[in-house]
């Protein structure tokens, strides 16, 4: 098995000039941050951008606290990719499938390709959590939905669940309000993670929270009709009708794809860094949501991808190229 595929691999690479200096997998803000940083150093650099998890700052319907710009996450990301696109580095949307390291660097494994690069950033991020709760699975697309900007339209004028109480539960609330939909917020305590100025734009716009409660189910019949939630303090079932539950309870690290190289995980399955963006892989470099760093805000994305290409750039110097 194992040699069909690397008979398949070779096939596909064959004849292809893909050796690269820098490929950085993502392409979120911390990949995209890397890549222009990492073109500018006169590195040749690629960046993968994969569907599956799309960069969490796409789904971001407004974006307040990157500085110097003001608008939609999607917005931000195009006009990065552009900048780095502009400095020479090459773009490809591809589902990266498995990292390799072989001499003199690693194989980037995609399903259409193979490629070399002698330094890898990972920029993975992280994919929405889900409850698990019964019913979730099976309205996915019906009326249970993990992104406000994609799906919000669908529910204008019709009543919705945000459940979490987080930076992206509180700016999802709020989005869904501001297009026209009846939103509750649901928490399961009885304050907010969430940072001060989201929770008073919440206020500000009456939007109500049913607090100490966790929803137990969603159930309904072609679509989902309503959530059985638990108020924890009362030990109190009760019921809400709704058209559409929005979930909004963190992000997993999007990090599997490193599990060959060896590179160390935090048990959150973060991948430990240093201060350099280190991995404990010498060639590895990791950036943004995926490491185990204290912040996970656009800004700190960036400034770690800054890092990781700063880093990529002595380590690729240092190989003597
Ligand atoms: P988060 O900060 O981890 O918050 C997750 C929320 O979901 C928490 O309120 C948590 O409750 C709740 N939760 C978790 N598991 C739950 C469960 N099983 N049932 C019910 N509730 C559950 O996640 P996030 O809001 O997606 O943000 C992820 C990261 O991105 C954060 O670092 C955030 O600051 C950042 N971010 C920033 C911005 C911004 O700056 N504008 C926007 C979006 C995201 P507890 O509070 O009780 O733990």
């Amino acid at each position: 098995m194992e040699a069909l595929i690397l008979q398949d691999i070779q096939e596909r690479s064959e004849g292809e000039g893909r050796e690269y200096d820098v490929a950085i997998i993502g392409a979120g803000p911390a990949g995209l941050t890397a890549a222009i940083y990492s073109a500018r150093y006169g590195l040749r650099t690629v960046f993968f951008e994969t569907v599956d998890p799309a960069s969490q700052l796409s789904l971001t319907p407004v974006i307040e606290n990157f500085p110097g710009f003001e608008g939609n996450g999607f917005e931000l990301l195009e006009k990065m990719k552009n900048q780095a696109l502009k400095f020479g580095a090459e773009h490809r949307f591809e589902n990266v499938e498995k990292l390799r390291k072989v001499s003199g660097g690693f194989e980037i494994i995609t399903e259409s390709g193979v490629y070399r690069a002698r330094a890898i950033i990972i920029a993975t991020g992280g994919k929405h959590r889900e409850l698990g709760v019964p019913g979730e699975k099976e309205f996915v697309g019906k009326g249970v939905s993990y992104c406000a900007t994609c799906d919000g339209h669908f529910f204008r004028g019709k009543k919705v669940l945000v459940v979490g109480g987080g930076n992206t539960a509180v700016t999802d609330a709020i989005y869904l309000k501001e297009i026209g939909c009846d939103v509750t917020l649901v928490h399961r305590r009885d304050e907010l993670r969430a940072e001060k100025a989201l929770q008073e734009e919440l206020f500000k716009r009456n939007i109500p929270v049913i607090w100490n409660s966790i929803v137990l189910r969603v159930e309904g019949d072609e679509r989902a009709k309503k959530a059985v939630l638990l108020n924890r303090v009362e030990n109190r079932e009760f019921e809400v009708e709704i058209d559409g539950i929005f979930i909004a309870v963190g992000i997993r690290p999007a990090t599997d794809i490193v599990m060959d190289l060896g590179v160390e995980r935090d048990p959150a399955g973060y991948i430990k860094v240093d201060r350099k963006q280190r991995t404990n892989v010498e060639g590895v470099f990791a950036a943004g949501d995926c490491c185990d760093n204290p912040l996970k805000q656009v800004v700190t994305a960036c400034g770690d991808g800054a890092v990781a290409a700063n880093s990529a750039f002595e380590y690729v110097k240092m190989m003597g190229v």
